[in-house]
């Protein structure tokens, strides 16, 4: 058996120790469908780091105006002032090399519209030593994956999945359910659009949703068929 040249290279541990070590950041992430108060949890976490007297910035999507656009505001009006950007790597530039240097923590809300969620957690904790606090949905109207949220999970320190009461039963809600029949994944909107509900109300709403759909398609088809045959009745 030929033996093999290749040399092995160990890293001394002394290697790690040469460049001076900036301290890590961290990553939490907070889940959870609508009305579950992940602003409510994620504006707490940031004032009380504020409060102690850490430097924080907030973000949220431009996309969002729903509240207001300097400010991110929860569902039960709590306010605090905001970034609000249409994507996340444009902030450092924008808030300033400087400022930005001083950071301690930085919370981001509505976070299932940042494409670039990943990339800029991972550099902002690893490398930048931030605390990045993150609120957003993990599921949209169809329980899909929305947007980057769960891609930050194996990035994070802890996750949050918070739930709702079930606007129809009261017991805990896991989902969002869409009230109207907009079927695009980013529909802006509050409890005019959508409602916090449980397992059972979802999967019971699905139901009706389908039997609604194929009676108005049966509905549909007999109408056409009718006017089919009105078309092709001679004329007398
Ligand atoms: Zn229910």
């Amino acid at each position: 058996m030929a033996s093999s040249n290749k040399s092995i290279s160990f890293i001394r541990t002394s290697d790690f120790s040469q460049s001076a070590p900036r301290a890590t950041g961290e990553v939490h992430v907070i889940v959870g469908p609508m009305f579950a108060g992940k602003t409510t949890s994620l504006l707490r976490r940031v004032k009380s780091e504020a409060e102690n007297g850490r430097n924080v910035a907030m973000i949220k999507s431009s996309k969002d105006t729903r509240y207001a656009t300097d400010s991110v505001v929860s569902h039960d009006g709590i306010k605090f002032p905001c970034w609000a950007l249409p994507d996340l790597s444009s902030f450092r530039a924008k808030y300033g090399e400087d400022s930005y240097e001083k950071l301690d923590v930085i919370g981001i809300d509505e976070a299932q519209f940042f494409d670039d969620l990943y990339d800029f957690c991972c550099k902002a904790a690893d490398n930048d030593g931030k605390i990045v606090i993150v609120a957003g949905l993990d599921g949209d109207y169809l329980r899909r994956n929305f947007g980057s949220v769960l891609h930050i999970i194996p990035l994070a320190d802890t996750v949050t999945k918070l739930t709702a009461r079930c606007d129809l039963c009261g017991k805990r809600a896991f989902f969002t359910w869409r009230k109207t029949q907009e079927t695009q994944t980013e529909l802006i909107g509050g409890a005019d659009v959508y409602m916090p509900v449980c397992r059972f109300h979802y999967v019971n709403g699905q139901i009706a949703m389908e039997t609604g759909r194929s009676v108005r398609e049966s509905r549909n088809k007999v109408k056409t068929e009718c006017f089919l045959l009105e078309a092709a009745a001679p004329v007398v």
